[in-house]
């Protein structure tokens, strides 16, 4: 694949450590055109938490990107790259009202929120600001969902609707219909959801004027997901559907999307160990330093040998830990060299998302996942 073929050649000249991530951050910024283009007119908040990497936040910035931020410090560290703080949405419902008061503080006026408490923070600490309520959607459920964590039902979400409004807030609606999800109508359900909202709270007197349509964008792994056209024109015709007096301002906070095509990180086999009549291969990338996604094997990653081949057979695959969890596949069917060892290299495409930003500080003194960034904004 063409994509990868930069970062490839950077990893059999350069040689670095194992594991390692490298990110192209021109395929970043094509990424951003194409996802710009797709959705005219939409204004789009990349997710920070999918990958925080200082390069490509600058892809993005230069892309004319804006931000979806979790918390202070990655506002803290988009400001420092650059972006306006007009363009930062502070996406995460669970804030402290100090953290609420120092984005406010630092020019962010745009929220989300589920919680009447965390509205009646909004009030106090970011007057005036746009809040769009987060509801709970009867939808597919994604790849990676997010369960009942976030978001109020549609029926409380009027409630608040109303509240952030009495209390001088911009109210509007949001949704998120989980990560990695590959099924289109989940949007469709969330556009209706809040079509509903609007109508009833203009029937009280409050016009909403946004709509944020979150993330949930799906990259192939071993599975192929509908392209992006094919979301744009669903969400597209949903919106023409459901609000037919014109569409609201639409957001967008796309993580994995833009990033995860991006990446590709290379392993190295440590062990190579026959248990029980199966064949277990441990890595020395897992769960914990960044393939974090491959709880419950949610997420399936592709494992391409760097050299050799041959007949193949059935493998389970394993990091490095000392932790009985940190398994990564032993359910979902996966077929690497009989001829595999030690010190062979594996190259596991797609995964610029959601893999350095998860893995932990050093447990069993492991360190980080390090990323390289190559391209335009590159560091190395
Ligand atoms: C994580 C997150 C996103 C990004 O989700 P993707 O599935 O990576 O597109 C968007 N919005 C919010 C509020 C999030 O928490």
């Amino acid at each position: 694949m063409c994509a990868f073929s930069r970062i490839r050649r950077f990893l059999d000249e350069r040689d670095p450590p194992t594991p390692c991530l490298v990110v192209d951050t021109d395929v970043v910024a094509a990424r951003a055109r194409e996802f710009r283009s797709a959705f005219p007119g939409a204004l789009i908040r990349y997710a920070v938490k999918a990958n925080p990497a200082p390069p490509v936040l600058d892809a993005l910035v230069a892309a004319g990107i804006g931000f979806d931020v979790a918390g202070p410090a990655e506002l803290a560290l988009c400001l420092a790259r650059g972006a306006a703080a007009e363009d930062i949405a502070y996406g995460n419902p669970i804030k402290k009202p100090r953290d609420i008061a120092d984005a406010f503080a630092r020019g962010v006026r745009e929220f989300t929120s589920d919680a009447a408490a965390d509205v009646d923070h909004l009030a106090r600490e970011a007057p005036g600001s746009a809040v769009s309520i987060r509801v709970v959607l009867d939808a597919p459920d994604s790849v990676t969902p997010f369960g009942r964590k976030f978001g109020c039902a549609p029926a409380e979400a009027l409630d608040l609707v109303l509240h952030a409004a009495a209390r001088g807030l911009r109210p509007g609606i949001a949704f998120h219909v989980g990560s990695q999800q590959p099924d289109v109508t989940a949007w469709e359900i969330g556009i209706a959801t809040a079509a509903k909202l609007f109508a009833e709270a203009a029937a009280q007197g409050v016009t909403m004027t946004r709509l944020n349509l979150g993330g949930g964008f799906a990259t192939t792994h071993r599975t192929a997901v509908p392209p992006l056209d094919a979301y744009a024109a669903t969400i597209a015709s949903a919106l023409e559907t459901h609000f037919p007096s014109g569409r609201p301002e639409v957001l967008l906070e796309p993580g994995r999307v833009l990033v995860a095509d991006a990446g590709l990180l290379r392993t190295e086999v440590v062990l190579v160990a026959d248990r029980g009549g199966r064949r277990w291969v441990y890595l020395d990338i897992g769960r914990y330093n960044g393939l974090a996604e491959a709880e419950n094997e949610a997420i399936a990653y592709r494992f391409e040998p760097v050299s050799g081949g041959g007949p193949s057979g059935p493998v389970v695959l394993a990091g490095p830990t000392c932790d009985g969890d940190d398994v990564l596949y032993q359910r979902t069917r996966y077929e690497l060299p009989l001829s595999l060892r030690t010190g062979d290299r594996l190259d596991v495409p797609g995964t610029g998302a959601y893999t350095a930003s998860y893995a932990s500080v050093g447990f069993n003194g492991i360190e980080p996942l390090r990323t390289y960034c190559l391209g335009s904004w590159g560091d190395v």
